[in-house]
């Protein structure tokens, strides 16, 4: 049996929870929006604003332009977080594996529950059909060999979807997409493959790996598999990892910190390596130095944008150890850790265009690269290395 991956999306969600509380709504065309005096955007129309052209983002008073009836809700987002909280009630009865989106939007990897809930077309249909008796909402569900082709899925019959692609059906399904629906094909990317002969996504597909790389760079190989709908990303629930870290205790005390610095630096890479194979970035580093009498302090720092750069969190590191209150002391244990993970994918388009959160740089990626053939800790920075 093949994966299957669902998505679900809640159809004009801020809206729909709006309609929802004050059922005289219905109907009529409404935007939950800044007010447009304060040059205020729209955060969700509903399908009978959609109509007059209004889209969200747009300036609330090009909408009330477009659609004189328009009527504009103040954004209530503690009201929708609520919504989401028993939207995602719904989903854990049927799987523990759930990667949210946004507040209405989320993967969700039914493996493990086929016993208890059928396959994942079935579950699908159970997590849509409940939604509605108990949210009194309306869910698009897609249904696919991966998230990719699930995300897709889920938009292409919307409003009230319920899209399921097959595998043996998933290059048919890709063929009616316009190329921009691709992952990662945005308006500069799209002007690129226009100009070297690509407009369709069967074109894409007819186009070499070697090819796609030499005029796209990185770009280029994520863009020949997303063509032949291949998506190896897994389904990463909130919960999953809460932190990633590594240490190491010494057979004897260490009081020379030139040292412990040396094996800081170790642990640093060590954490990024994994961070980076994970695909998750940190914004918290945390110490841990264990004394001779097993006192253990740690300290934190942490960073306004999430990293798994080796560089950018061994800088934090240094600075942590430099001004460490116990510099000097024997030490028995140290650590290195990250975490405050940037669970919110939002910007998986980006994510997936370059394949880091943050710019990788290219000595984590020769890193990375030399460790996957020859094993961990090949190549290492100087810095890494025990003076013996
Ligand atoms: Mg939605």
């Amino acid at each position: 049996m093949s994966r299957q991956i669902i998505h679900v999306d809640m159809d004009a969600f801020y809206a729909s929870v709006e309609e929802r509380e004050n059922p005289a709504l219905r109907g009529k065309p409404i935007v939950v929006a800044g007010k447009a005096d304060s040059r205020g955007v729209v955060s969700a129309a509903n399908y009978a604003a959609r109509k007059f052209g209004v889209f969200s983002a747009m300036p609330t008073a090009n909408a009330q332009r477009l659609c004189r009836d328009l009527i504009i809700l103040p954004v209530r987002m503690s009201l929708y977080q609520e919504v989401s909280r028993q939207i995602h009630n719904v989903f854990q009865r049927y799987t523990p594996h759930i990667e949210p989106l946004s507040l209405d939007e989320a993967f969700l990897d039914p493996i493990g529950g086929e016993r208890l809930h059928g396959n994942a077309v079935s579950t699908a249909r159970q997590i849509k059909d409940d939604i509605l008796a108990e949210v009194k909402l309306i869910a698009s569900v897609g249904v696919g060999p991966n998230k990719f082709i699930a995300k897709l899925a889920s938009d292409c019959d919307k409003p009230d979807g319920f899209t399921v692609v097959e595998e043996r059906n998933v290059i048919e399904f890709l063929n009616t997409l316009a190329l921009k629906r691709i992952w990662g094909v945005g308006p500069s990317t799209l002007r690129k493959l226009n100009s070297i002969g690509i407009y369709t996504v069967s074109e894409l597909r007819k186009a070499s790996y070697d090819y796609l790389t030499r005029h796209l760079g990185k770009t280029g190989p994520h863009l020949w598999h997303l063509a032949r709908g291949q998506d190896d990303r897994p389904v990463k629930s909130e919960n999953h990892a809460k932190s990633v870290s590594h240490e190491t205790t010494f057979s004897d005390n260490i009081d020379d910190w030139n040292r412990l610095e040396s094996v800081l630096m170790q642990l640093t890479e060590s954490v990024c390596a994994r961070l980076r194979k994970q695909d998750l970035a940190g914004r918290t580093i945390t110490i841990k130095l264990r004394d001779s009498s097993f006192r253990t302090y740690t300290v934190s720092n942490t960073i306004a944008i999430a990293t798994q750069s080796t560089d950018a969190v061994w800088g934090v590191v240094q600075n942590i150890i430099q001004t460490h209150p116990r510099r000097g002391a024997p030490i028995r244990l140290v650590g290195v850790g990250l975490s405050h993970f940037d669970s919110d994918d939002t910007s998986q388009l980006d994510v997936f265009a370059t394949g880091a959160q943050a710019p990788q740089s290219s000595l984590d990626q020769l890193t990375d690269t030399v460790a996957d053939r020859f094993g961990k800790f090949s190549l290492r920075r100087a810095k890494g290395l025990l003076k013996k």
